[in-house]
């Protein structure tokens, strides 16, 4: 495997191949990221994966400085895992001058749920991944992106960027991946205390409880989604959760469901100064 930093070297490090899939992280990496690496393996010619942690989308008060930053265990994992090119850019490597020109995601879906409690997370999120785009893909005549179905409106808000600017990329979910005790894995648990990470479960199970009783409710969902969410925030409280939302949605847009539309329950809540995010396909 090649570690590269710069986008000149990583541009020489993929000319002589063809198809690049891509796994884009910001690194600390667990089996959730690996299984996203295998699964693009066989997508193309070669594998990238790019570890970076970016500034852009974190707010002020965010973990942006104390994020994990493991490059060298990193590094070992995607060897493991078959990668063939990791692209480890400096912070001077991507953004060498304040980045001033930004990819402005539709309003509609990505200033909800997530866009709401991170404002600016997904022009972060869209930027960013704009540029490794074309770091990775320039020159390509095609290509192939695995992201993660834990992160399920990152995923909804990069497939709408892709259509709209007509990229030459396909995007591929992967499944999230979860603990034993159905814990979805995420470099943030590592912030848990030993309690907190026993607790840290009840988010899933409490959205895993959202859906079963929106399906019960399905005939009548408008009406009484508002009521169901309610009681799943205030369960969560309950516990000593800080719930930014549990709330059930149509797949489609991530707008408030009408009857037979196909639903996700999405959830993202604070345990002491950890935030976790959740999701079910219901
Ligand atoms: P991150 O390093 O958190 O930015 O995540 C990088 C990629 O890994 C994103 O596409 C995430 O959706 C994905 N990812 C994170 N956690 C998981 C998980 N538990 N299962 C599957 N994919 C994940």
């Amino acid at each position: 495997m090649l570690i590269v930093h710069t986008l000149p070297d990583l541009r020489s490090a993929l000319a002589a191949h063809g198809r690049p899939a891509f796994v884009p992280t910001m690194g600390n990496l667990h089996d959730g990221h690996l299984a996203l690496v295998r699964q693009a393996k066989p997508l193309g010619d070669v594998l990238v994966a790019s570890i970076f942690v970016n500034r852009l989308q974190f707010l002020p008060h965010e973990d942006f400085d104390s994020y994990p930053r493991t490059l060298e265990a990193d590094a070992a994992k995607l060897r493991a895992a078959g990668c063939d090119v990791l692209f480890a850019p400096r912070e001077q490597d991507l953004y060498p001058e304040p980045q001033t020109f930004k990819v402005q995601p539709d309003p509609l879906l990505a200033d909800i749920l997530e866009g709401q409690f991170r404002p600016g997370f997904f022009t972060g999120v869209c930027t960013v991944v704009m540029k490794l785009f074309c770091a990775v893909f320039a020159g390509k005549a095609q290509g192939t992106a695995v992201f993660g179905q834990k992160d399920y409106q990152q995923l909804m808000v990069l497939r709408r960027m892709v259509q709209q600017f007509a990229l030459p990329i396909e995007l591929v979910a992967g499944p999230t991946q979860r603990a034993e005790d159905g814990l979805a894995l995420s470099s943030r648990n590592g912030y848990l205390s030993e309690a907190e990470r026993q607790e840290a479960v009840q988010l899933s199970l409490a959205l895993r409880a959202l859906a079963r009783e929106a399906v019960s409710a399905a005939h009548a969902l408008p009406n009484q989604v508002a009521a169901l969410e309610q009681r799943a925030r205030e369960a969560l409280a309950a516990r000593g959760w800080q719930p930014d939302y549990l709330t059930v949605r149509r797949r489609s847009d991530l707008q408030p469901p009408q009857v037979g539309d196909a639903l996700v329950v999405l959830g993202a809540a604070r345990l002491g100064t950890t935030r976790l995010i959740d999701n079910f396909e219901v």
